[in-house]
């Protein structure tokens, strides 16, 4: 039986958002790999590219919020990124989950790399939609990557986002989005309704959580819709505010807060 999750009222979503990415926490990585033949490095690596992160000659280093940052997935890149390519070594990042497991996994994982003694990165459970131990305008860059689909108040989220950024400070979301060539989205619709359930259940013995994150990935807005409501929640966006990647299998969506 999986959840069901189209019925449930949005009262029970977070609990069960809880639920699956607890159950996911230490198969999550692998998963990710197998799931999208490794191409969510590909986007994530792109992702960062294009974020540029990192102190510019004559600035202040950098307060970077992941939300949704799960087991740190772009936070290391956009460490390294910022350490590698503009050899900066203070800018910081402050990882939020709403699941303690995910960012347990993230921990542990940090102790394996040049971050592993805290300065730079640090784990904090939060809800994206409150953000509540974070300061208003206090961080000048925020990310959220394969997060936003699982918040119960899109929305409240959005504006979250708004009010911790400092003007000027760059919202970015990279997350599934809409197929947008037709041959290629009906095989991309028999692949995640069909394949992905049940290489979750060979894989990862848990078959209800792959089924819960491909019926996110259906119901998310489009890339239009959902730069709509970017820009509902106060942020400037230039052009479409969007750039789709693999066919719009992931989109990338940016604002900026004036
Ligand atoms: N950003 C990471 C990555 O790209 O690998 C993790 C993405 S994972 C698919 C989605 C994450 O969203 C999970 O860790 C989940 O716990 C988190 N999440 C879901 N709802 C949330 C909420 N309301 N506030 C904060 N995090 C949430």
């Amino acid at each position: 039986t999986h959840f069901g999750f189209k019925d449930v009222p949005e009262y029970e979503k977070e609990e069960l958002v809880r639920e699956v990415f607890s159950s996911v926490a230490k198969s999550y990585d692998v998963m990710n790999d197998v799931m999208s033949f490794g191409i969510h490095r590909l986007w994530k690596d792109h992702f960062v590219a294009k974020l540029d992160p990192g102190r510019r000659p004559g600035g202040e280093p950098l307060s970077i919020l992941d939300v949704a940052g799960g087991t740190g997935d772009i936070a290391f890149r956009m460490l390294d990124w910022a350490s590698d390519i503009h050899n900066d070594h203070q800018s910081k990042v402050l990882v939020v989950d709403i699941n303690e497991d995910m960012l347990k996994e993230g921990h542990k994982r940090s102790l394996t790399t040049r971050y592993a003694d805290g300065s730079r990165i640090e784990f904090k459970v939060q809800n994206a939609e409150f953000l509540d131990a974070v300061p208003d305008n206090s961080q000048d860059l925020y990310t959220v990557a394969f997060g936003i689909r699982n918040f119960t108040n899109i929305p409240a989220a959005l504006r979250a986002a708004h009010r911790i950024l400092r003007p000027g400070g760059v919202f970015a979301c990279l997350e599934f989005s809409k197929v947008n060539v037709g041959i290629f989205d009906m095989i991309y619709q028999q692949y995640s309704f069909n394949i992905i359930p049940l290489m979750g259940q060979l894989v990862a013995a848990d078959r209800d959580s792959y089924q819960y994150l491909v019926e996110s990935i259906a119901r998310f807005p489009s890339q239009k819709e959902f730069a709509g409501m970017i820009k509902d929640a106060g942020f400037e966006i230039s052009g479409d505010g969007y750039e789709d990647l693999t066919f719009g299998v992931a989109a990338i969506h940016t604002g900026v807060k004036v």
